[in-house]
């Protein structure tokens, strides 16, 4: 080390070790070397200071670098053999290319000087302000590039040691005019915006002054982050300064001497010491376990196309430092992404097998897309899991053992349930680091979900999943550890999101120095020691071993309620409408297809198209678009996934019905006099309704004035009959009373004055619903979010709002089978258009049921920051209100006492929301609406939003949506409410047939498969077994779910089936262990009853294997499993 004061010696004076005596002044250092530091690197001084020595040479002359280039047309995106093909023009560096989201091809020629053979590496420095990847000219991407000046910038390609010797290096890059976080970031893109080759130069780095850089980094944020009184920090704070003073200007032989002296802290010959443990890295140990990662959101900021070049870019990247860092791990989640590179990357794919094979490639995940999980429904939750879990299996040979979902809004309670029940043990998150309110206490803790299935979680202390490595990172790991009684261990995962290509190589070379001062003997207690190698599954496993099996941890149960992005449950109506009516839609595809299949042996079960579907729909359920936080052109792109999977279900219900209802089909305008039947698709729901169809059918019994036509509809099982209006319908009546208008049949009485509900009067309870001096209807509130335009409300859009009158009422249909009052109110430049309508018939056939009141609305929406609800006070007092979820209910409070239920004031609730005192309750359904909240005795559906970041023109336009008020008798859970809101979302599908309905297929007309004995269980899903087509088997798998909360013993019956065997099975269809199944003969019919047992919210999936008959068997053995691309 040099010395900062030379003595001066007296001649002949004899050096000794401590003189007798000091006439130096020697001052202790001051705080200004604190400052002093920020001057080696960048900065003012970067002229002379390390900066200057980054390069030893640097050539972008066309001698050097020739450059050609091909833009494709519009926003097209060719492979690389029709790029290869086009013809290429001269370019040079500073010229534009655009607009915003081209793809530009630029084909390459390096000429690399003899005289840099001896260089350590020589790299091609291209940055074209946005996103590109190079190519061989095979057309193999091997390598990803970030242009621009943020911290994620990468724009270096090192020139392989061939082309070098070659001297001659060729290859491809797509640039595409687009950042890594889209356009113009949050706010709507700029649609027109070009972007500049900034640079495309063939470099030599200095290599020793890159890692002195490091180095010396590493002591300044040591130094910065490590407290004034620790040991550590104060040595840093020397030897960086030490390191200033040892450094000369442009000397390159300082920096090896710089790097010596940074060894004080580091320890001696520290990178050799690391390198060697590096190729032994999954046998290190640690406390902070190291894993790369690369958050990339499947479609936000930009499109799902871009996504796809994001995914190819970042992986290829990955693999390339792989080579150069042994220790690094990298783990990818999302199969849609993985098959999409598949697609589109053969080869890429081909270079990520060879890795997931040897462990440095790790897909993790579980699931087809990182979902939102408030919104999709639970068959939708499982299907996330099935189509991941068997895209991993089938390409990589496992399943994922660990869920991970870092960045999702809120997390459903059944969420536990599901994961476990689809393979997964382990959950990785942290989004909840967001909470605008509350800190969420613990690390590590066994998250326990709404039917008591626990699964590991841990939300890292770090608070991120890109960490950029910098000690303040690598500290927290420990510091923000809150279960450090019984563990210490946390995840690091590091890397750029996004178009930021993962991790970089200056994340792996910090993480080496953070290894190495880990080491240093005062490092103990305040920085945790970094282990490299490893994967998620296996820091789980150590979690494990060090908690006694996890039983050491503590437990969280009920959901992960986010605190943040309230407004996701709103915002873009037009997508939570595609999600419901898709997963609905697909619902009765799959049970349609099903029993024709069991009809008729030719029938063949679509298996192909509708896992297209639902590729689609899943696709569409990731955590930016669902939500509806990307940018306008992410949703055109999810339009046309649902118009697909609309096309789909339909098609395929079509072929069902054809062979279920042979001859007859859906009702349309003109048609009289023919036979009329009712399509029910809910198995075991006996029905009675009241449906609307063509005027001039002959069977009507309410002739409306607009033209239309009502029946009552009766179905005991699938099939419902028009049923003759007798002395058991009370009919309904709309008056016009003084400057009230009443609708009211036998037991429901509604009263509307001056545009609102006054009064709901329920006479056989003799029970007014509204409290005096309130009413219910619609309320418009100012939503000015403080941040996150698209994704937050905040609280304090409850303080300004206005009460609306649903305007010009006036009496459409009054009776005696349905009462409409028409509606329509102007507010600013949008038109609101409701119909309000109350049926003679009770809302389902259980005895004491009501009937509901039913809103229709067509909205014109032009209104900008401001949220439309729809509210109804009622005279019910409850602690808690019940909302509608996956697989079951969920319970939050309707008082603000602590800063918990204080946070909850705007929740995710699927068809039905309920409050209920002892004796009698309301429900609000809901067709296609997930934003609820119950303030007091106030309960709000949320209708609209209207944010204009990132999407300028969110939900402008015109919206169909209804919703319901349903009373009834009772509690929550003496009620049932969760089957008329199914009913609600799935109506009868009425039908004409010419013929006598001989051909109607039996399973039609009575449903071959029924739960009884437990109204509580309810049989969610019919669907074939995802192997059948792949193994020739014929199975039929059935999901159920216990609804309320309690146990049940439900019998399953299953009559005339040709039954093999009856498995319980997984999620992912993978046998439990074998039903015992009771069969009895009566009157030439069997019925099977499998007896089983279900746990509240317990979820169960059932495979019943059928005999396969003849024409099945021939028709097998063409048909390909869904697996192949
Ligand atoms: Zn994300």
């Amino acid at each position: 080390m040099a010395a900062r004061n030379s003595p001066a010696q007296s001649d002949g004076a004899k050096k000794e070790r401590y003189p007798q005596l000091n006439h130096e002044a020697r001052p202790r250092h001051l705080g200004s070397v604190e400052g002093r530091l920020n001057q080696f690197i960048g900065g003012h001084y970067a002229g002379v200071n390390l900066s200057a020595l980054h390069f030893a040479d640097r050539k972008d002359d066309p001698s050097h670098v020739s450059l050609s280039v091909w833009s494709a047309p519009g926003r097209s995106k060719p492979s690389f053999a029709e790029a290869k093909r086009q013809t290429y023009k001269a370019t040079k560096k500073g010229e534009q290319f655009g607009p915003s989201w081209t793809n530009h091809w630029f084909k390459i020629a390096l000429h690399i000087p003899k005289e840099w053979e001896g260089y350590e590496r020589v790299q091609f420095e291209f940055d074209c302000s946005g996103e590109a990847m190079v190519f061989t000219t095979d057309g193999d991407p091997i390598h990803g590039l970030t242009g621009g000046w943020g911290e994620d910038r990468r724009v270096e390609f090192i020139i392989p040691p061939s082309a070098r010797k070659a001297g001659v290096a060729h290859f491809y890059i797509e640039a595409s005019c687009n950042g890594m976080f889209g356009i113009d970031n949050m706010a709507p893109p700029d649609q027109n915006r070009y972007y500049k080759l900034n640079s495309a130069d063939l470099v030599v780095p200095n290599m020793e002054a890159w890692h002195l850089m490091w180095d010396f980094q590493t002591l300044h944020q040591t130094m910065r982050e490590l407290p004034d009184d620790t040991p550590l920090r104060n040595r840093c704070l020397h030897v960086a300064n030490e390191i200033m003073n040892v450094f000369q200007e442009g000397s390159l032989e300082s920096v090896t001497k710089c790097r010596k002296v940074a060894e004080e802290i580091l320890g001696e010959a520290w990178e050799k010491e690391i390198g060697k443990e590096s190729k032994k890295a999954a046998k290190e140990r640690g406390a902070l376990w190291g894993v790369g990662h690369c958050h990339i959101d499947t479609a936000w900021l930009w499109p799902f196309s871009v996504t796809q070049q994001k995914s190819a870019r970042s992986w290829s990247t990955q693999i390339d430092l792989m080579d150069r860092y042994p220790e690094h791990r990298f783990s990818a989640t999302q199969a849609q992404q993985f098959k999409w590179t598949e697609q589109l990357y053969p080869s890429l794919f081909a270079r990520i097998k060879e890795r997931v094979a040897e462990g440095s490639f790790q897909p993790t995940g579980a699931t087809w897309v990182e979902m939102d999980c408030n919104m999709p429904s639970g068959e939708a939750l499982v299907r996330q899991f099935l189509y991941g879990q068997r895209y991993y299996h089938s390409r990589f040979g496992f399943k994922c053992k660990t869920f991970v979902l870092p960045d999702t809004f809120g997390y459903s309670s059944q969420l536990p349930q599901i994961a476990r029940l689809a393979g997964c043990d382990n959950f990785f998150t942290q989004k909840l680091s967001w909470n605008n309110d509350n800190d969420f206490p613990n690390s590590t803790f066994n998250w326990v979900g709404l039917d008591s299935s626990q699964i590991l979680t841990h939300m890292t202390p770090v608070n991120n999943y890109n960490s950029q490595c910098n000690m303040e990172d690598i500290r927290r790991g420990m510091t923000g550890n809150k279960n450090m009684e019984v563990t210490s261990q946390a995840l690091l995962l590091y890397g750029n999101g996004d178009g930021g290509g993962g991790p970089t190589p200056p994340m792996l070379e910090k993480l080496r120095r953070a290894r190495a001062i880990g080491k240093h003997p005062s490092a103990g207690g305040q920085i945790p020691l970094v282990h490299m190698g490893g994967s998620m599954d296996e820091f789980y496993a150590a979690i494990r071993d060090e908690t006694k099996d996890a039983r050491l941890l503590p437990n969280w149960r009920g959901e992960l309620y986010a605190e943040f992005h309230r407004g996701t449950y709103t915002t873009h109506a037009s997508i939570k409408k595609g999600n419901r009516k898709g997963e609905i839609l697909l619902r009765e595809a799959e049970h349609a297809a099903t029993m024709a299949s069991i009809a008729s042996a030719p029938y063949h079960y679509p298996q192909k198209k509708l896992d297209a579907a639902w590729e689609d729909l899943l696709l569409c359920q990731f955590h930016d678009v669902l939500p509806g936080s990307g940018i306008g052109m992410i949703y055109e792109d999810a339009e046309e996934r649902y118009a697909n999977v609309q096309k789909i279900g339909a098609e395929v219900l079509k072929s069902a019905y054809d062979v279920l209802y042979p001859g007859s089909k859906a009702i349309e305008e003109g048609i009289s006099g023919m036979d009329l039947f009712a399509i029910n698709t809910l198995p075991g729901v006996p029905r009675l309704e009241v449906m609307e169809v063509a005027g001039k059918a002959g069977v009507v019994a309410q002739r409306g004035a607009s033209g239309k036509g009502y029946v009552l509809v009766q179905a005991q099982d699938g099939l419902g009959n028009v049923k003759a209006l007798d002395g058991s319908v009370q009919g309904v009546k709309v008056q016009q009373i003084g400057e009230s208008l009443i609708m009211s049949n036998g037991t429901l009485k509604m009263e509307m004055k001056e545009g609102r509900i006054v009064s709901v009067y329920d006479a056989q309870a003799d029970k007014e619903i509204i409290p005096e001096g309130q009413s219910g209807g619609l309320v418009i509130m100012e939503d000015h979010p403080n941040a996150w335009d698209a994704w937050d409300v905040d609280q304090f859009h409850l303080e300004k709002q206005t009460h609306l009158s649903f305007g010009s009422a006036s009496i459409v249909e009054s009776g005696p089978l349905r009462g409409v009052i028409g509606t329509s109110l102007r507010i600013g430049q949008s038109s609101i258009e409701v119909q309000i309508i109350m049926d003679a018939v009770p809302a389902s056939l259980k005895a004491d049921a009501r009937s509901m009141i039913r809103f229709d609305a067509v909205v014109d929406w032009r209104e900008k920051h401001k949220f439309l609800k729809f509210e109804l006070p009622m005279t019910i007092s409850a602690e808690n209100a019940t909302y509608d979820t996956q697989f079951g209910v969920v319970s939050r409070p309707t008082h603000r006492n602590t800063s918990w239920d204080n946070a909850k004031f705007e929740v995710c609730g699927h068809k039905f929301a309920d409050l209920s005192e002892y004796g009698y309750g309301v429900a609000i359904l809901n067709d296609c609406k997930y934003g609820y909240a119950t303030e007091g005795n106030v309960m709000r559906l949320s209708l609209l939003r209207a944010p204009t970041e990132p999407d300028a023109n969110c939900d402008m336009g015109t919206h169909a949506f209804s919703f319901a008020i349903y009373p009834h008798k009772g509690t929550f859970a003496e009620s049932d409410v969760p089957i008329v809101a199914a009913a609600f979302n799935m109506p009868m599908q009425c039908n004409i047939s010419d013929a006598d309905r001989q051909d109607i297929a039996s399973v039609a007309k009575r449903p071959p498969i029924t739960l009884e004995g437990a109204p509580n269980v309810i049989l969610e899903t019919i669907k074939r077994g995802e192997d059948d087509e792949a193994d020739g088997t014929f199975c039929i798998v059935l999901r159920m779910f216990e609804q309320y909360g309690g146990h049940a013993r439900p019998t399953l019956k299953l009559r005339d089936l040709a039954i093999k065997k009856i498995q319980l099975v997984n999620l992912l269809e993978e046998p439990v262990h074998e039903i015992e199944v009771k069969s009895t003969t009566f009157a030439g019919e069997t019925v099977h009853d499998v007896q089983l047992c279900f746990r509240g919210f317990e979820i169960k999936t059932v495979r019943v294997c059928l005999e396969r008959r003849r024409k099945e068997k021939e028709r097998r053995g063409s048909s390909g499993s869904w697996v192949k691309v």
